[in-house]
């Protein structure tokens, strides 16, 4: 039997009435999302030097975990770990991933692939910015078209679930073509991963990422992206652009000696670890339902008051519902969240500037019973501050 690398630690955990109850907050924001209480004690262990080889042990476990949220084939794919908020990830994969005299294409309908554009501007990466509506799903013939007419192009990039809005992008479609036209295909699944399922390969993904804190429901600060080991060889020999974020250096050293270049967030990696467990505890499938669960509360709670989406239904990730102001005099975003997060729970402004929304997720450690305790609150809210139920709109 393989010895189970976790276990040190976890006799030192407290459970049950040992553990101190911590107050629980509903959070309906886009992450960090809601945490188990054994995910949040699994931090309060024994100070660690992380250069000891136990703690290298325990990452070579969690690396080898990961992979499962994506059923990668440890053979092909491997993760690597990063201390930082997700958008490290985004910034990493462009630096490092692009050959010299190549070009990115960003298949960009929403805030996160604009930060990937801002990010090769930053960089100074060759790329086109292809751009679609923020409530649109991109056209695959014109993706098509820009690969065709632009054989420089090596890396396409997108987003799964644009998290500022809840649009899911045709991932499998849009790497199929990227793989059509000999170019490496990176998607960022940081509001999708260890929630909506994913397979890596029949993706058609070469690079996907996503950070602890959000479908894994850990902490935040650490961050990983899960690929095609080959690739990232290969890698070695283009341009570094950046010293603390490259792919292959951080790979290369977890590989000599187990260990992250620099100091990794050692109690966010325990939190990580537990959270892993209770991830493949629970099962993709069983998850998966969960969140749809959650899903389904959120929609429904929106609907009895009248709320429009912004997005279609049918377009929609199953985890973010982007929820449109009312034209009532009296709405009042910033009062209506404070009467809900005093009660613990928290809502989220939107992000698309052509339009005045606001967020509900259904990521974390929730159940469609928080959702419907929630929307008690946020109906009580909007009678405070006499806003009329059913939701008014002008048009
Ligand atoms: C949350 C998120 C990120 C990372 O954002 P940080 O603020 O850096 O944690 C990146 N991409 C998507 C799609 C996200 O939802």
């Amino acid at each position: 039997m393989e010895e189970d690398k976790t276990v040190f630690f976890q006799r030192e955990l407290k459970t049950g009435e040992e553990m101190e109850k911590v107050k629980r907050n509903v959070l309906l924001n886009p992450g960090p999302a809601t945490t188990t209480d054994t995910v949040k004690f699994a931090q309060v262990v024994p100070d660690i030097c992380p250069r000891e080889v136990e703690f290298a042990s325990l990452m070579k476990g969690l690396r080898l975990d990961l992979l499962k949220t994506v059923n990668a084939n440890p053979n092909k794919y491997t993760s690597v770990l990063f201390c930082g908020s997700g958008t490290i990830n985004i910034d990493i994969c462009l630096n490092s991933l692009l050959p010299a005299d190549k070009k990115v294409l960003v298949v960009n309908n929403g805030a996160y692939s604009s930060r990937a554009v801002e990010v090769c501007e930053y960089y100074g990466l060759p790329h086109i910015d292809l751009k679609f509506s923020v409530d649109e799903l991109p056209d695959l013939d014109l993706v098509e078209k820009t690969l065709k007419e632009n054989n420089d192009i090596a890396l396409v990039y997108t987003t799964h679930n644009e998290t500022g809005t809840g649009i899911l992008n045709p991932i499998r479609e849009i790497g199929a073509l990227a793989h059509k036209y000999g170019a490496i295909f990176v998607v960022d699944t940081t509001s999708t991963l260890a929630m909506r399922p994913i397979d890596i390969e029949k993706d058609n993904i070469d690079f996907c990422m996503a950070s602890a804190q959000k479908g894994l429901q850990a902490m935040a600060g650490l961050s990983f992206i899960i690929g095609n080991e080959e690739i990232i060889k290969k890698s070695k020999e283009y341009p570094k652009r950046s010293y603390y974020c490259n792919l292959y250096l951080q790979y290369e050293y977890f590989e000599k000696t187990g260990q992250m270049h620099f100091t990794p967030p050692v109690q966010t990696i325990y939190a990580t670890i537990q959270a892993l467990k209770e991830y493949l505890q629970e099962g993709e499938e069983a998850k998966w339902a969960r969140h749809t669960r959650v899903f389904n509360a959120i929609h429904k709670g929106l609907a009895e008051l009248g709320f429009k989406n912004v997005i279609k239904k049918e377009w929609q990730a199953g985890l973010v519902v982007s929820a449109i102001y009312p034209d009532d005099e009296n709405w009042d975003f910033e009062k209506v969240h404070d009467y809900c997060y005093e009660r613990g729970f928290t809502i989220y402004p939107g992000k698309i500037s052509t339009t005045n929304t606001f967020r509900l997720c259904a990521l974390g450690a929730i159940d469609e019973k928080d959702v419907e305790d929630f929307f008690a609150v946020f109906r009580e809210a909007l009678n405070k501050y006499n806003i009329a139920i059913p939701i008014r709109y002008n048009k």
